[in-house]
């Protein structure tokens, strides 16, 4: 699976990022009014183009003309992907990424959603057996000599059966009222 980090925890990483912090780590600038000013890291220069502009995240060479923000300079200098641009900033400034940012939160809804869902369908098929119109589910039931009444013990090790393939952490409720049934 292609890896993919959302916009918002990108964008989340550009405004914790300084790119006078990144810069000036790796090559001399020099204070110059509201700027920094430097010699080119990307071309040879005896006098400094380079300027790193603080209220507005960016960097500009006037003699190459390379520019853009801090990915961009870290892709530039480093020689690396926009990808692990963004990771090694993330890991610079403590952000998380991918399935332990944003994602991760969607995903563990979406299982929330599927446990509640099952439990609510057992819950009607508990409910229903005993019903008129669900006569012949209870024929089969004795056809097949089993037991027509489920008791919670037994709705509890269906349900777990089916949950357990798809939740995959430990530390639903509903799951710990059934293990200790
Ligand atoms: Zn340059």
């Amino acid at each position: 699976m292609k890896y993919r980090i959302p916009n918002e925890t990108i964008e989340e990483v550009r405004k914790a990022a300084d790119i006078v912090e990144i810069i000036s780590s790796r090559i001399h600038i020099k204070k110059v009014g509201n700027a920094y000013k430097a010699k080119c890291p990307f071309h040879a220069e005896k006098n400094p183009s380079f300027f790193v502009h603080p209220d507005r995240q960016i960097y500009k060479c006037f003699g190459c003309g390379k520019g853009g923000n801090v990915f961009h300079f870290l892709m530039t200098f480093e020689g690396i992907t926009f990808i692990d641009a963004v990771r090694h900033l993330a890991d610079r400034y403590g952000i998380r990424l991918g399935v332990d940012g944003r994602n991760h939160e969607k995903y563990r809804q979406k299982n929330i959603e599927v446990f509640q869902l099952l439990q609510w369908a057992a819950k009607y098929f508990q409910d229903n057996l005993y019903s008129s119109k669900w006569h012949r589910a209870r024929e089969y039931l004795d056809q097949r000599k089993r037991e027509a009444s489920l008791n919670q013990r037994e709705r509890c090790k269906v349900r777990k059966s089916n949950i357990e393939r798809f939740i995959s952490f430990n530390s639903s409720t509903e799951k710990t009222k059934c293990e200790k049934i």
